[in-house]
């Protein structure tokens, strides 16, 4: 029996009608299931109990490792204390201390520090704070949004009327939010295919936000929200020069730059944040996955002193500045599991350690160029994606066979369309590091 086939005996015995599956193509999961059954450090167990090697953090949010004692036993001891307080009018101490560590490592000045659940809670909030600031300085005409073709940044309305993913739009399209202009997304393989880092071409595509100005006023438009580095898309590395660039326009035009960090936070290109990276500071910030590890539902929205000033001073002492908030934010288990982590991130230095095996990483995934199908590879920090050319008539097909050879021996990727991404926990080490793109050389030399 081979791997596939013994997953699917093992499915005979689960019921698997009930469980409506997000974001998966249930039938043909259905009919083949790879189930997960354990976690720890670098590896999954499989339900048949083998080995797979999480080359995708989860889904870019486990960045310490599966299965860490000190965020355990924090979740552990925070549920025996309280297990719930109400985030409404009472408070609760390791909220204000989860809030406090996330601020650490935020760029100077976006200290402020408001808690969701999912990275879409935390842009719908961002989004939110953003019309609510403008208001509050007698700006209230400032209310149009401008997302990035292939930009995702969530499933709320908010999330996917400024996102620029066609599938996750068009089953829905009469409902998204109105005054919504999209900038163009930055891959160019034309001019930039195989780039090491960041491409040095298109730094003019953040021009086009000068153009959407001028067309809609400065004075009717709120705020521009990117991916610093669009991971679900397929890893869109920005162009040298690109983020700066919309950074000006915004000040310029008084606009407000939204950061969706939900997968570039806490390490993945080896600084705590992108902002920090790329040394281009936004307005706000949406985080979320690796804030607590991915081990209890959390978000956050990193704002700066001005904007939260600004909401929380616009009316009577006594009022609540911002009508918005969520029945777990904050979560005490979820606040416990953030302190935790952020403890780990420090203590074991994980975003420094990140930007060291970075050249590796880089050299690693680049070693696939030639290899079958290979049509681009796109690296940053520990980030990276294989883009292989479509198969005629099955767009999709062939990345994901690379992706179930993949599994079948030992490695866990991402597959979006025709790209495989790898984004492995920070704790990685070289020669996993090897084995991951060995495997996926061998898968992409098994499939036609
Ligand atoms: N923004 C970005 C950049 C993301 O990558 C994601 C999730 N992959 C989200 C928002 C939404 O996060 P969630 O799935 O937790 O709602």
């Amino acid at each position: 029996m081979n791997a596939i086939t013994e997953h699917m005996s093992l499915s005979t015995e689960l019921d698997m009608s009930n469980y409506w599956m997000p974001f998966t193509a249930n039938r043909q999961y259905k009919a083949q299931p790879r189930l997960l059954k354990g976690a720890k450090g670098m590896y999954y167990t499989t339900a048949d109990d083998r080995k797979v090697i999480d080359a995708s953090a989860g889904l870019w949010c486990v960045n310490a490792g599966h299965g860490r004692d000190e965020i355990i036993e924090a979740v552990h001891k925070q549920m025996m204390e309280m297990d719930y307080a109400p985030s409404f009018q009472m408070g609760h101490p390791i909220a204000f201390e989860a809030a406090s560590k996330v601020a650490a490592v935020m760029p100077a000045g976006l200290d402020r520090i408001f808690f969701a659940n999912s990275g879409s809670e935390a842009v719908d909030t961002a989004l939110k704070i953003a019309l609510a600031y403008h208001r509050a300085r007698g700006e209230g005409t400032r209310t149009r949004l401008i997302g990035r073709e292939r930009g995702y940044n969530g499933v709320g309305f908010g999330g996917i009327s400024v996102g620029g993913i066609p599938a996750n739009r068009k089953a829905f399209s009469a409902n998204l939010i109105p005054g919504v202009d999209h900038l163009p997304h930055t891959l160019n393989l034309e001019h930039a295919a195989f780039s090491k880092g960041q491409p040095a071409w298109g730094e003019h595509l953040a021009d086009e936000l000068e153009r959407i100005v001028a067309l809609h006023d400065a004075s009717n438009i709120a705020a521009v929200i990117v991916e610093p580095v669009a991971g679900s898309t397929g890893v869109l590395i920005p162009p040298q020069g690109y983020l700066q660039k919309l950074r000006d326009i915004c000040t310029k035009h008084g606009i407000l730059l939204i950061f969706d960090e939900v997968i570039t936070g806490f390490g993945r290109l080896g600084a705590a944040t992108a902002s920090e990276l790329f040394g281009v500071t936004p307005d706000l910030i949406t985080l979320a996955k690796a804030i607590n590890n991915a081990s209890i539902p959390m978000s956050a929205v990193a704002a700066s002193q001005k904007i939260h000033d600004t909401v929380i001073n616009s009316g009577a002492a006594n009022s609540i500045e911002l009508f918005h908030g969520y029945t777990y934010s904050a979560h005490p288990a979820a606040a416990a599991a953030c302190i935790a982590t952020q403890d780990i991130y420090q203590r074991e230095g994980l975003f420094g350690r990140a930007a060291l095996l970075a050249p590796k990483f880089e050299a690693a995934i680049h070693s696939l160029r030639g290899e079958p199908f290979v049509k681009d590879i796109r690296n940053l920090g520990l980030m990276g994606a294989v883009e292989l050319d479509s198969r005629e008539g099955a767009p999709g097909a062939r990345a994901y066979e690379a992706f179930l050879k993949c599994f079948e021996n030992g490695v866990l990727p991402r597959f979006t369309g025709d790209i495989l991404a790898f984004s492995p926990p920070l704790i990685v080490s070289e020669a996993q590091i090897d084995e991951i793109f060995s495997t996926v050389r061998m898968a992409l030399r098994s499939i036609k």
